[in-house]
Formats: C-alpha cells, sequence, structure tokens
C-alpha cells in the first residue's frame, strides 16, 4: 500500500496550499475514515481510507491525462528558459502530478496536445512501429493539388534525404491574395520527423503558413477548448487510448 503525508495528499489534490491545508486540518476540516484529524503529518494509505476535507470526498489519484488546445507562442516542453510552456498552462493542481507533453507541436502550431505522466502510454504513442495516425489542418502558401496528394500519397523526400511514408492529402478551400494562391488542407501522417508537415509542402515546393493538430490516434481535439484551455480526458477516451 501507498503512504503519504494528509498535507501533501490535500495539497496534491489541489485543496489548497500546504499552509493553508495545514490550518484547515487544525480547524477540524478534514477527516479520515470519519474521524477528525489535527494532525497534518499524519500518513495514511490514500487508496484504502477515505479522507474528506469539508465533507467532500478526497478522490486520490497519482496519474493524469489531459488534451489541451495549444497556442501559438508556447513550446512543447515542461521547462524552457525564454518561452513559456505547456505545463506553465496547466494549474499548480495539475502541475504538481508532474505531466508532460506527448511529443511536440511547433511553437507556432496550435491544437491538440495530450499531456500526461504516464510514461507507457507516451511510449507507445511515439513509437515509430505503431505507426499513430495524426491528422493536421494547415493553410498552405501555393495551390495544393492532385499531383502533391500524389506526391504525398507515394512518400516524399525531406530537405535531409528521408522519404516520408505514405501520407493523405485532403484538399479544401482555396483563396487568391496579394501574393497569390492559399490552399487551405488536411494531412494524416503516420510518423513524426520534426517539422514533418512544413518540410514536406517544402519538399513540393509551397509553404505552410498556419498548422494547427486536429487528431492523434483515437483522440480528437475537442473544439469547445478555447486555445490554452483543457480538460481531463474522458473515460471512453482513455480506454480508447490505452
Ligand atoms: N509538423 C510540423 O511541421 N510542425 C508541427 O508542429 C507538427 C507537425
Amino acid at each position: 500500500a501507498k503512504r503519504m503525508r494528509l498535507d501533501k495528499l490535500l495539497s496534491n489534490m489541489g485543496f489548497g496550499t500546504r499552509s493553508e491545508i495545514r490550518r484547515a486540518v487544525k480547524q477540524g476540516r478534514v477527516t479520515v475514515d470519519g474521524a477528525v484529524v489535527k494532525d497534518f503529518g499524519l500518513q495514511l494509505d490514500p487508496e484504502a481510507e477515505q479522507v474528506r476535507f469539508d465533507e467532500e470526498a478526497v478522490i486520490y489519484k497519482d496519474t493524469i491525462y489531459v488534451m489541451l488546445n495549444k497556442p501559438q507562442g508556447v513550446v512543447s516542453a515542461t521547462e524552457d528558459t525564454r518561452d513559456r510552456t505547456v505545463v506553465d498552462l496547466l494549474e499548480p493542481e495539475d502541475r504538481v502530478l508532474q505531466p508532460f507533453p506527448v511529443g511536440r507541436l511547433d511553437k507556432d502550431t496550435e491544437g491538440l496536445l495530450l499531456l500526461t505522466n504516464d510514461g507507457k502510454l507516451s511510449h507507445d504513442l511515439l513509437s515509430p512501429k505503431k505507426h499513430v495516425p495524426k491528422t493536421y489542418e494547415a493553410l498552405v502558401h501555393g495551390d495544393v493539388d492532385a499531383r502533391d496528394q500524389e506526391a504525398f500519397a507515394a512518400g516524399v523526400t525531406l530537405d535531409d534525404g528521408y522519404e516520408t511514408q505514405p501520407a493523405k492529402l485532403v484538399i479544401g478551400e482555396k483563396e487568391t491574395r496579394e501574393d497569390g494562391i492559399y490552399s487551405r488542407i488536411s494531412l494524416t501522417i503516420h510518423e513524426g520527423k520534426f517539422h514533418q508537415v512544413k518540410r514536406m509542402f517544402e519538399a513540393v515546393g509551397k509553404k505552410v503558413v498556419f498548422l494547427k493538430r486536429v487528431s492523434m490516434g483515437p483522440l480528437v481535439l475537442d473544439e469547445t477548448l478555447g486555445l490554452g484551455e483543457y480538460r481531463p480526458l474522458t473515460e471512453e477516451e482513455l480506454e480508447a487510448l490505452l
């Protein structure tokens, strides 16, 4: 059984700072298996003992799975000396569980990013052997056409000589601006090389000017999330992933 201090449990589960919690415990607002406990340093097994804070049951969890709608301007890392990170967008009570992003989106890419502290899931989703599909929507400077679809279906050669796996390109609306034609597209790839989508378009002489990820394996971006917002995965989403 897992044992931990009462004050640590309560702060990890988001009931306040350590000092707020210690005060609340001393005030008698916390019970363990129905009995008021005033010792905030009490060691207990959070899975076997029922803790309540102001009557509210404290549900212990040590894993976290959230989907974030990543905005531009933040980096997919847990720490960075210059830029804000995706982890900085989480509430303190979620950060204590030490989630990290599963894979990376570029600083200027938006959309679906999974954050978790489940190393095995992360490893499985990123494993090149699993070919987990990822779908992106993009605005591309250039007239994306059937030849690009064929090229991406066959595989293109990136600037470093890498041959991409077959990818599915869907062409959407086009618009003409002063500096030429722009195409809305969606692209599904089954691998994740550095800047892959941008480099695939470079390989056909076109430039991605906006990029957003909309799905990753069974996970689909929840469009009710504003940029920078996140929510826990639902039971169904988690089941589909694990
Ligand atoms: N491909 C890119 O070029 N950038 C991303 O952020 C993701 C995929």
